[in-house]
């Protein structure tokens, strides 16, 4: 798992195949957009990566990456369901992440759908959990 690559390769992979887009030093790892995608198990996969967790400790975590990009109906709902606005639309990638972070953050508690509930429910905790500290759960 040492092994695994920079999160940049997988980012690239996205932007060239993907309509959407993941600028993974945002993600939190909580899963949310595999959970809300209808089509999470023919698209979506997590993959390990060396990446930071919003800027803190760049080591080997577990991210979303979108395996099968061409099964994706551009319905956007993980773009609505992500907390931190890491995960985009590819014609509207993240341009200033430390503003992206922010402002979700912000927006998160008066989000009507998606908003505090949803993040901390169990399921995306024990995801956030697990995708963060690979290591301690040996899950690879
Ligand atoms: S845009 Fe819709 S179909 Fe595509 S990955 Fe997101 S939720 Fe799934």
């Amino acid at each position: 798992m040492n092994d695994a690559p920079d999160w940049r390769g997988y980012y690239k992979e996205m932007k060239d195949t993907a309509p959407l887009v993941i600028h993974y030093p945002l993600c939190g790892g909580g899963e949310e957009c595999i959970f809300v995608c209808p089509f999470s198990d023919k698209i979506w996969e997590v993959v390990p990566m060396k990446v930071s967790l919003f800027g803190v400790k760049y080591k080997v975590r577990l991210r979303p990456f979108m395996v099968n990009p061409e099964n994706c109906r551009k319905c956007y709902i993980c773009v609505q369901a992500c907390p931190t606005g890491a995960l985009r639309p590819v014609e509207r990638p993240v341009k200033h992440p430390a503003l992206v972070f922010l402002y979700n953050s912000l927006k998160l508690p008066f989000k009507k759908k998606y908003g505090l509930k949803f993040v901390f429910r169990e399921e995306h905790g024990e995801r956030f959990r697990r995708n963060n500290w690979p290591e301690k759960y040996e899950v690879v």
